[in-house]
């Protein structure tokens, strides 16, 4: 019988499911990577845990210190609990345009809640700049950093890829997710490619982020918005540098949204919206390398967390997706 030492012991090695619909669809085995089993129910706890060991290595934090982080709410959740289970204290500055039920796992959790209204990252008051002053005006402070601190991809180098390569037995041709930090993208794809530089690698962009364009055409360029939390990213971060991506998907909400239904309907599974548009760039990803490819993606986060949004028809009629 296996025991985890601690909640730190419970983060990643998550199971791995194949997803039949999207399997069929694609006329290809798709294989999906179930994040929200760790403790803190999204993939960012695997950050948040490399992120604090760096921290706690490089010697930044003192016993009793506080992480300050700006985020869309996951990565705040998995710093609150290892960050509790640590013994530090979390300062969590996010927009107040995301979940409600995100908002009230931190303040459970015991972090300190700063919300700030939705800018464009060249306004001072964005959600990451405010939490770098927090972090420079607050004694025995940490700022975690997640889009350029690159111990975040390391989690998806070392842990997230060759539980992937080890749970296809090494047989997979392609690997695709969208970006918010970059982290899971760059690091998987990175730590696949250690293993077989031929697997795929593929950007799957929402609309209103500017990779899209960038991995395509060279030139950061948005078009659209979309309503997923977590994901769209508008720059070239520490963490995406040097990000072997081999083919690019731009996906609608209306695309990622319909396999959210599907796989609540029909798979029983209960997911976010990234993860919704992460399964259709599998989808496209299979069907660009041809019949029977082996395809793997990730399910970013529960959808319990989206109760009052993504699974509450008010909501989605107001958002034109119902
Ligand atoms: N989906 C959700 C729900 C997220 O919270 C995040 C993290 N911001 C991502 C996807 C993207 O992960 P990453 O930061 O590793 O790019």
């Amino acid at each position: 019988m296996h025991i985890a030492a601690d909640t730190i012991a419970l983060i990643g090695n998550t199971p791995l499911v194949r997803l039949k619909g999207p399997s069929e669809a694609a006329n290809a085995e798709i294989f999906a990577k179930c994040e929200f089993a760790n403790p803190g129910a999204s993939v960012k706890d695997r950050a948040a845990r490399f992120i604090v060991e760096d921290a706690e290595e490089k010697g930044l934090i003192q016993p009793g210190g506080t992480f300050v982080e700006g985020t869309a709410g996951n990565t705040g959740i998995g710093l609150a609990l290892v960050a509790n289970a640590k013994g530090y204290k979390t300062i969590i500055v996010m927009p107040e345009t995301q979940s409600r039920e995100k908002m009230d796992t931190l303040r459970a959790l015991g972090a300190e809640l700063v919300l700030v209204p939705a800018a464009p990252y060249s306004n001072p008051g964005h959600f990451v700049h405010t939490s770098r002053r927090i972090a420079e005006e607050t004694q025995n402070a940490v700022w975690a950093n997640q889009f350029d601190n690159i111990a975040n991809r390391r989690a998806h180098i070392v842990g997230t890829a060759p539980e992937i390569w080890e749970q296809m037995d090494g047989r997979i041709d392609g690997f695709t997710c969208a970006v918010g930090t970059g982290g899971t993208l760059a690091g998987v794809g990175l730590g696949l490619k250690e293993k077989d530089a031929n697997v795929r690698i593929a950007l799957s962009d929402p609309h209103g982020a500017a990779l899209y364009e960038y991995y395509a055409h060279g030139e950061l360029k948005a078009e659209g918005s979309s309503v997923a939390e977590g994901i769209g990213q508008g720059r070239i971060t520490a963490n995406l540098e040097g990000a072997p991506i081999d083919t690019q998907f731009r996906i609608s909400d209306a695309e990622g949204y319909e396999w959210v239904r599907r796989l609540l309907d029909e798979e029983g599974l209960c997911l976010g919206l990234s993860s919704g548009i992460n399964v259709a760039g599998a989808v496209r990803l299979a069907r660009e390398i041809g019949p029977g490819a082996r395809v793997a993606t990730i399910l970013c986060d529960t959808g319990f967390r989206y109760l009052s949004t993504l699974y509450n028809d008010e909501w989605l009629a107001a958002k034109g997706l119902a």
